[in-house]
């Protein structure tokens, strides 16, 4: 998914009007030449995953998605992130694990964790776990977009 946009492989190139920049090899730099932030979503509902998607992508924010707590480990390690949407519920790590192990890695990106329960909150907030905000599904997508600048402010 990181693939279609493709650069130069070089560490020093020219915006368009001669002011220089540094290039790295990551998806998340390209997008950041364009002064778009990046938000990885982990979650295994299609339906939510795609959805969030769109919503993020109309709200000009470069998207990366992952299906599965593992998948969203690696990329949370991997991609310069501006946020990740982190769902708790998970099929293999769940998203408390994964926040854990994104936190005890050193990944310091904002974390916005997705609860399927209202009990759950409690469980977010009890554990602090390292989230830095959260919301309980289903939620309303004007909240969703406040919080997420909010959190990027
Ligand atoms: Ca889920």
């Amino acid at each position: 998914m990181s693939k279609f946009l493709t650069l130069p492989d070089q560490k020093l190139t020219t915006m368009p009007g001669g002011v220089p920049f540094i290039i790295g090899n990551e998806a998340a730099e390209r997008f950041s030449f364009y002064g778009m932030k990046t938000i990885l979503v982990v979650e295994d509902d299609p339906a939510i995953l795609r959805g969030l998607q769109e919503l993020l992508t109309a709200e000009h924010f470069h998207v990366l998605t992952a299906s599965t707590g593992t998948q969203g480990l690696m990329l949370g390690k991997k991609e310069n992130l501006d946020l990740i949407i982190l769902d708790l519920g998970l099929p293999d790590v769940n998203g408390e694990d994964v926040c854990k192990q994104l936190r005890e890695a050193g990944v310091p990106t904002p974390l916005l964790m997705l609860t399927s329960k209202s009990q759950e909150m409690d469980k977010v907030l009890g554990l602090e776990m390292g989230a830095d905000d959260y919301m309980t599904k289903p939620f309303s997508v004007r909240e969703l977009l406040a919080r997420i600048h909010a959190i990027l402010r």
